[in-house]
């Protein structure tokens, strides 16, 4: 039984046989593999279907080929034969979740799952007040960029200053300050060159980490900034934002200096909101504080909650390892934990081809 804070009615928990935290690209394919078989699910979101890409800046491409990020088995085609778009993406997830008659509850996070003798409750916090969903199983697909890293120094609460490339248009004629030298902030910085902006950028590495940066950007990106088309700041650290400037302070000898700046982007990294793994009580490890599970089953410490995606690799920083592509194999561990027995369809065939290309 629950009881609604503001109203005082108790209601019945709703009853399942798995749930699954997060409506991203894993946990959608969990959903799949689960109808298929004929397996009861509710599947839960504190945002929407694919919430992570709906910040991305319009037509951003996935880095990832359409092989890899394909789930559940289901082709993902795209037009002109190249890699998706954040809205070719969203579009492919939708389709899959009506085929499946797959209702996402949206907006709807999921604040602690606990454990008796008979299952698992899990909590939630819908909008008609606090939820409680009986079940065997939850999975987490919670993903692991929940928020941008910060810099914490003084302005960053400034309204021109953002953790995210959201629209490049809106940067038209603008003169943008980017920190960072990794793959947002060179792909950004790229397309701000090319919408308009008089781009700037401070990186705390001596010169660009090219091993880093992917290969289709790093010329262009190297060319516009040893031209001066792309003002860079090498080795320097921002320490105060204000209004018009940044002032930038050098690694090298400590000098500060003021850079005009109107708009400022901190594209350095995000991190995994941790709050659902510790109000569960599950263990984390490591400088990432990655969620404890059993590689071979994807079970967490606690019995019956599972990790799954890139959830698993923790707040994942400088070198990331967990791709969406290569999390597929999260499901079919899951799903023979779940049921006893290998799934009959594993790894489609094209995929198996497909683990031959490098990354990319
Ligand atoms: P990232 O790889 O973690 O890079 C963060 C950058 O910020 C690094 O250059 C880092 O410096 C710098 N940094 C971190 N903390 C800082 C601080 N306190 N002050 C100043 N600088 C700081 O993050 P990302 O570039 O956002 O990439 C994250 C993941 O998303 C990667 O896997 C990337 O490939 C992927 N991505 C995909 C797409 C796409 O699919 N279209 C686009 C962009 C990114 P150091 O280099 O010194 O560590």
């Amino acid at each position: 039984m629950i009881e609604n804070q503001s109203t005082g009615e108790i209601a019945w928990a709703a009853s399942t046989h798995v749930v699954i935290v997060g409506a991203g690209p894993i946990g959608l394919e969990m959903a799949v593999a689960l109808r298929r078989r004929g397996i009861e699910f509710q599947i839960f979101d504190a945002g929407s279907l694919g919430q992570t890409m709906t910040w991305w800046a319009p037509q951003t491409r996935w880095f990832s080929s359409n092989e890899r990020i394909s789930i559940a088995g289901i082709p993902l085609q795209t037009i002109d034969q190249t890699k998706a778009t954040r809205e070719q993406y969203l579009n492919y997830l939708r389709a899959i979740a009506i085929q499946y008659d797959i209702r996402p509850r949206s907006n709807e996070p999921v604040v602690n799952v606990t454990r008796d003798a008979e299952g698992l409750t899990v909590f939630s916090q819908g909008r008609d007040g606090p939820q409680q969903t009986r079940c065997r199983a939850v999975v987490l697909a919670i993903g692991g960029t929940d928020f941008p890293n910060r810099l914490n120094i003084p302005g960053e609460e400034l309204p021109h200053v953002d953790g995210y490339f959201r629209e490049p248009h809106r940067y038209f004629g603008r003169r943008v300050l980017i920190i960072g030298g990794r793959n947002s902030a060179v792909e950004a910085a790229l397309r701000l060159h090319h919408v308009g902006a008089e781009v700037v950028i401070s990186y705390r590495g001596q010169e660009l980490p090219c091993e880093s940066i992917k290969y289709w950007l790093l010329p262009e990106i190297r060319a516009l900034c040893e031209s001066g088309r792309i003002e860079s700041y090498w080795h320097t650290q921002p320490v105060r934002i204000s209004a018009q400037t940044v002032t930038l302070e050098s690694l090298e000898d400590a000098r500060q200096f003021e850079v005009a700046a109107e708009e400022v982007l901190a594209l350095i990294g995000y991190q995994q909101d941790k709050r659902l793994f510790r109000s569960i009580g599950i263990e984390l490890q490591g400088e990432p504080l990655r969620p404890l599970f059993d590689p071979e089953t994807m079970q967490t410490n606690i019995p019956g909650i599972y990790v799954a995606g890139t959830a698993v690799g923790g707040t994942q920083s400088s070198r990331y390892q967990i791709f969406l592509e290569n999390c597929h194999s999260h499901i079919d561990r899951i799903l023979t934990h779940l049921i006893g027995q290998r799934p009959t369809k594993s790894v489609p065939k094209f995929r198996q081809q497909a683990i031959a290309y490098p990354e990319s």
